[in-house]
């Protein structure tokens, strides 16, 4: 074999991504984006990192100092992080918390992909503009859900919360900033799905895994096979409220469509490629052990 006429271009340095989390081990980003950024030759490397809430400020510095390009944050620090940035995206000032950051130009502007991520995993199957919503939660999933739903046409959206604080003030927040009737439903009953929904979404944490079995308290007698499901829980990919209401015939959407889309809006915003989402879904696929259909 010839030796090359002129040294090789050698790089060792990925470009540098990851969550910040705790707990964090079980967080399945991490071979999810580094698939999409093997599949489309993107030369960098996402991190799965326990941060505890003390050490986030030390965190977000030490991502600063070594030129990450961006990160993601999950439990409990999308709120959190607010104080360590230069700027805020339209959708996080809005939703008063960031998913995402971005290091750009010696700037660390945080973003919120996860309202995206829902619209267009629901956009998959059908137009927000114009529906009818019942969300079901106020934290932070329902923040984002309710103001990308809001700012994507969505005709109403009623909140039905257990806590009257949480859930009036996010009702207020719509109102106060979108075009989309909003409503406040306090949760300390059975919840009986109005006859005019569209589309109903679980944006609680009820049924996340280990609680498996449990399920949100809604009359399921009142659940039309007509109205779109969807769920934000992404383990398991098929929760109870899944599996019920496609037995009476509803179109669903799991938390793996948000998860596998909050990861390309986040992708796209590093790196500027616009990657496959159905890279991403067959690695979460495998990890979840979904059915092929
Ligand atoms: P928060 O802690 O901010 O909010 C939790 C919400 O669930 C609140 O509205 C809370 O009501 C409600 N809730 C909790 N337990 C019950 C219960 N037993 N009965 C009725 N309501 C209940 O969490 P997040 O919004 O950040 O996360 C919610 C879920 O969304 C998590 O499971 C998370 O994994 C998932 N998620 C999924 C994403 C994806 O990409 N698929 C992205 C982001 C989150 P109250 O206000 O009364 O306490």
């Amino acid at each position: 074999m010839g030796s090359s006429p002129v040294p090789l271009e050698l790089d060792f340095q990925p470009q540098l991504t990851g969550v910040f989390s705790s707990p964090a081990r079980q967080n399945p980003t991490m071979p999810m984006v580094e698939a999409a950024y093997k599949h489309h030759g993107i030369y960098a490397r996402y991190l799965t990192c326990e941060v505890s809430p003390n050490g986030l400020g030390d965190a977000v510095r030490g991502a600063r100092a070594m030129g990450w390009i961006g990160f993601n944050l999950s439990i409990p620090h999308k709120v959190a992080i607010l104080k360590y940035l230069d700027k805020l995206g339209k959708s996080a000032s809005l939703i008063g918390a960031v998913n995402t950051v971005v290091h750009r130009d010696g700037q660390l502007i945080g973003e919120n992909t996860d309202g995206v991520g829902f619209l267009i995993s629901l956009k998959t199957i059908t137009d927000p503009a114009g529906k009818n919503f019942v969300l079901l939660g106020a934290g932070g999933a329902a923040r984002a859900i309710a103001i990308e739903s809001a700012l994507a046409g969505a005709r109403s959206i009623i909140v039905v919360n257990r806590s009257r604080e949480r859930g009036e003030e996010l009702a207020r927040l719509i109102a106060a900033n979108t075009s989309a009737k909003a409503d406040f439903v306090p949760w300390n009953a059975t919840y009986r799905i109005p006859a005019q929904t569209d589309i109903l979404v679980n944006a609680t944490s009820v049924g996340f895994y280990p609680a498996v079995d449990t399920t949100v308290d809604v009359d399921l007698e009142t659940l039309r096979s007509s109205v779109i499901v969807a769920d934000v829980i992404p383990n398991p990919p098929q929760t109870v409220l899944l599996r019920r209401a496609a037995e009476i015939g509803c179109r669903t959407l799991d938390g793996l469509g948000m998860l596998v889309y909050q990861g390309v809006a986040g992708i796209e915003h590093w790196t500027g490629v616009l990657v496959d989402p159905r890279i991403m879904r067959n690695v979460l696929e495998e990890i979840f052990h979904v059915k092929k259909h």
